[in-house]
């Protein structure tokens, strides 16, 4: 469903080029959860963001269901990124001044196509799977850290995605509670979708 051939990403720095990622080749399973594991720096957030359509590589091509992604149309590239892929980072990327119901509800209204009713049942659901459904109207400032996590991956789920991207989703968390987010994404991969999880912790594998 998705892979990567022979990718080259050369940042441009104002140093010199930075070789990012330098030929890499991966064909991920059409499931389950895929840890990519690397120290800081070795190009893990680089590959995601090119995995997600976010950023383009200098070499080499992201293939999603035997189509190479950079010749996506606009309306390709939206329904890749609005509806195919759902991301979590490991800062959470949430808007602070929101509501917890307000940053889910985001992702369902640029799918367009959701009524009010549909958008209402989808994120009660997507609460409650994450364990949160008694924190719809808490503003996210308000929140634990973990919490905060929660609220992301169920920003990501509540699309219904074939893939989730989630870059050192548990990094900025304590042990416990990085455990129980990757419990999650694994529950989440068991229900059918492919979970591709960054890391420089080789104690969650
Ligand atoms: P990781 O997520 O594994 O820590 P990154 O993908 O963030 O690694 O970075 C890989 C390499 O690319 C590092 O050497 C980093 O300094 C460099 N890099 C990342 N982003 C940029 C950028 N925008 N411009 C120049 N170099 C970058
Ligand atoms: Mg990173």
């Amino acid at each position: 469903m998705l892979s990567v051939n022979k990718a080259k990403k050369i940042y441009k720095a104002q140093s010199g080029d930075v070789v990012a990622l330098n030929g890499v080749d991966i064909s991920f399973k059409e499931n389950g959860l895929t840890f990519i594991l690397g120290k800081s720096g070795s190009g893990k957030t680089t590959l995601l963001n090119i995995l997600s359509g976010l950023d383009q590589l200098t070499e080499g091509g992201v293939f999603f269901l035997g189509e190479d992604i950079s010749k996506f149309s606009e309306a390709e590239m939206d329904k890749y990124r609005n509806i195919e892929t759902g991301i979590v980072f490991q800062n959470y990327n949430l808007i602070e001044s929101m509501t917890v119901y307000d940053n889910i509800a985001v992702a369902l209204e640029i799918q367009k196509g959701n009524n009010k009713d549909a958008i209402d049942k989808k994120i009660k659901e997507v609460l409650e799977y994450v364990n949160l459904e008694e924190y719809e109207n808490r503003k996210v400032t308000e929140l634990s850290g973990g919490q905060r996590q929660r609220v992301a991956i169920a920003r990501a789920l509540v699309k219904n995605p074939c893939i989730i991207l989630a870059d050192e989703p548990t990094g900025n968390l304590d042990v416990e509670t990085g455990f129980a987010i990757t419990q999650l994404l694994h529950n989440i991969s068991e229900a059918g979708s492919l979970v591709i999880m960054t890391t420089h912790n080789m104690q969650l594998l």
